[in-house]
């Protein structure tokens, strides 16, 4: 697997099913493996913040998470084989992991929205064990007793859905204390699993156009435009001084 430097921060040039296997081979093994996530958004605030870069820069898997990363790395002559989201990648381990009776621990969004996300996936894959699950609103005093709670799950797999770049710091910062094999940053995963949030339709996720439907749906213009346009200008001034 080789990784494309974009910005400041790494991307691995994996596929979906190249990303599944290497996470199910992780779980064979005794070290904490962490996986993120990265678009555009993340690319460009992580080129603003070194703290988020190095943070990113140490995760054992980047996946090319967003158009605007597939558009980065063909922009810098260096193609990702294509996009892979943080949320086909989760579910694909769901599969995997029930087929095996494998672990899980869901931490992140709305109270009411990780148990709907545990109900559902607990019914769609009955062969997982959902070990536990919290919701993502806890404040510093309880992150001792947070920790304490997914340690003791002794899971497979982690899914962290706290936001970026909240998720990544958290879990960079926690990792080693986790006892999970591997843990994923995976935004706004655990709102689509629960129904409380809308996927693209098909046309767009075909269209490399998700990121379009997540400004337009979710109302996101003046988080997610500005960022974006950033991100692909600094991608290309990134190219044109030749550091690619
Ligand atoms: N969230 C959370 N704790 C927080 C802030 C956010 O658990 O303090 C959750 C939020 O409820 C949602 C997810 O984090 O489930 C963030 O989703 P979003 O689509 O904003 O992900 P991003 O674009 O940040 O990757």
């Amino acid at each position: 697997m080789s990784r494309i430097q974009i910005l400041t921060i790494g991307v691995d040039k994996v596929t979906l099913k190249a990303a599944e296997a290497l996470c199910l081979r992780w779980m064979e093994d005794s070290r904490p493996r962490l996986v993120v996530t990265p678009n555009a958004e993340i690319g460009y605030a992580a080129y603003k913040n070194p703290d988020l870069a190095a943070v990113l820069n140490q995760a054992d898997l980047a996946i090319p998470d967003g158009a605007g990363i597939v558009l980065a790395s063909k922009v810098l002559g260096d193609p990702v084989p294509g996009k892979v989201a943080g949320v086909d990648l989760a579910t694909c381990l769901l599969a995997a992991l029930s087929q095996r009776g494998g672990r899980i621990y869901l931490l992140g969004a709305r109270p009411e929205v990780v148990s709907e996300a545990a109900r559902r996936v607990a019914k769609q894959y009955p062969g997982l064990t959902i070990a536990g699950f919290r919701d993502g609103y806890f404040g510093q005093e309880e992150e001792s007793k947070v920790v304490a709670e997914i340690r003791a799950a002794n899971v497979d797999a982690l899914f962290v859905g706290l936001g970026a770049p909240r998720q990544e710091f958290w879990l960079s910062q926690h990792l080693a204390d986790l006892n999970a094999k591997v843990s994923l940053g995976i935004g706004g995963t655990l709102d689509i699993w629960a129904g409380a949030a809308p996927r693209a339709p098909k046309w767009m996720v075909k269209a490399n156009l998700e990121w379009l439907f997540r400004i337009v749906k979710l109302g996101r213009y003046s988080r997610s435009l500005p960022p974006l346009i950033k991100f692909v200008l600094l991608v290309i001034a990134q190219r044109l001084k030749g550091r690619q």
